[in-house]
């Protein structure tokens, strides 16, 4: 935490608890006043998702009525949805963020963005299109779904710039692929949603669409997309840390990860009026990168996601997250990429076991000793390597399980 931010985040506790707002009840009790550094805001209590919901429906408005503008909705798949309250400099701001994105990832007033995520109460579409006008880009506000019109749309308007969730991207490259269009296609950029995509469909989108990929971080709590975007060198994605303070914490501890470890994304707002963020707990994993990076920014850097907290589990101390067991996988000969991680509490001990197909006439032995000795270097402990023939694991249509947790 540089002075700047400690100065930003004073100011806004001292503003939240001195009116009659979220945070005055949230943080009752607690001197603010007596915050002297970042090891002393440290202590205080993280602000949930659950505690967003209760503040349904405008129960996060921090600021007169009248200086609100706009209200923005994260998807409520489960439960009471979230409102967030904006200003006006909440939406400008948000605008500059995401102007900010398109210049990292080079896009300038001569391209022509089409933007395929959907406009209304969620932050998608109207982030995408704030930002691009901010750049002075003509936007084409599409919004999802009609492939053909996408299609005719793009051939016609010649979009050069795509902003689109990963699995949109991957359909869109997938029609334009089978219709033989590819030649009329004048993309160069793709600009995607930050969900947790792996490797093989960021190449697949890349080769099809032959188009560079920048991947956009962002929340609706947390203004909405365009916080963060990766840049040429694909090392992490660069965050705009006079915007937001972000802190990376172990999801079961709460305690600080030391840089460059997994844990969750904890994000502090520095500027927000409407409905500023303390210590928002996002559920998205990533880790810090330290060092300058080669694009000359001077912007930090966190890693793309990593995945959701809900996936991970501690064993023996050692956090462990699926999609590592998914890159692992991608480096050692003879495995597929199908596998399953069991955990069991016996004899007082805690037990990890890898289920893991292998591919035809690999060498299960060789599969299970490399797995043993990559897990043991990367993860940080031993597990118990299972080879199984391919097909063996259960498949579901939808998101397949892969840990199953018996210790409790
Ligand atoms: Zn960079």
């Amino acid at each position: 935490m540089n002075d700047t931010q400690f100065q930003q985040i004073k100011e806004q506790l001292i503003k939240l608890t001195s009116k009659d707002c979220f945070y005055k009840k949230k943080f009752e009790g607690i001197d603010v006043a007596g915050i002297q550094n970042e090891e002393d805001f440290r202590k205080l209590p993280f602000t949930w998702k659950g505690d967003l919901r209760e503040a349904y429906p405008l129960g996060l408005m921090a600021v007169p009525e009248e200086e609100i503008v706009r209200i923005h909705s994260s998807s409520g798949t489960t439960g009471t949805p979230v409102i967030i309250p904006y200003t006006q400099k909440d939406v400008d701001d948000w605008a500059i963020q995401f102007g900010r994105c398109y210049t990292m990832a080079g896009v300038t007033n001569l391209d022509r963005i089409h933007i395929t995520p959907g406009y209304g109460l969620w932050t998608a579409g109207i982030g995408f299109q704030n930002g691009a006008e901010k750049i002075g880009a003509m936007t084409i506000p599409m919004g999802p779904g009609n492939t053909d019109k996408q299609i005719r749309m793009m051939q016609d308007m010649k979009s050069t710039v795509l902003c689109a969730t990963s699995s949109y991207a991957l359909l869109l490259a997938e029609e334009i692929e089978k219709r033989g269009v590819k030649d009329t296609i004048h993309l160069k950029k793709g600009i995607i949603g930050s969900e947790r995509w792996g490797e093989k469909m960021r190449r697949r989108i890349a080769n099809e669409l032959g188009v560079e990929l920048y991947d956009v971080y962002g929340l609706t709590e947390v203004y909405g997309p365009g916080i963060a975007i990766s840049c040429e060198h694909e090392c992490g994605m660069h965050y705009w840390d006079d915007y937001v303070y972000i802190e990376i914490v172990d999801p079961k501890t709460g305690e600080p990860v030391p840089d460059g470890e997994i844990g969750e994304i904890v994000i502090t707002t520095l500027q927000k009026q409407g409905a500023p963020l303390i210590r928002y707990r996002t559920h998205d994993l990533s880790r810090k990168i330290v060092g300058e990076c080669k694009c000359g920014s001077k912007y930090p850097r966190i890693d793309t996601i990593l995945g959701r907290t809900d996936d991970m589990v501690k064993v023996k101390g050692v956090n462990i997250f699926p999609s590592q067991v998914d890159e692992l996988l991608k480096i050692v000969d003879g495995a597929s990429s199908e596998f399953q991680i069991m955990i069991d509490h016996i004899n007082g001990k805690d037990l990890l076991t890898l289920f893991v197909e292998v591919e035809e006439g690999a060498n299960k032995y060789a599969v299970e000793n490399q797995l043993m000795a990559e897990f043991k270097s990367r993860i940080g402990m031993t597990p118990i390597v299972k080879p199984v023939e391919l097909g063996e694991l259960p498949r579901s249509e939808k998101k397949s399980t892969r840990v199953f947790d018996n210790r409790y």
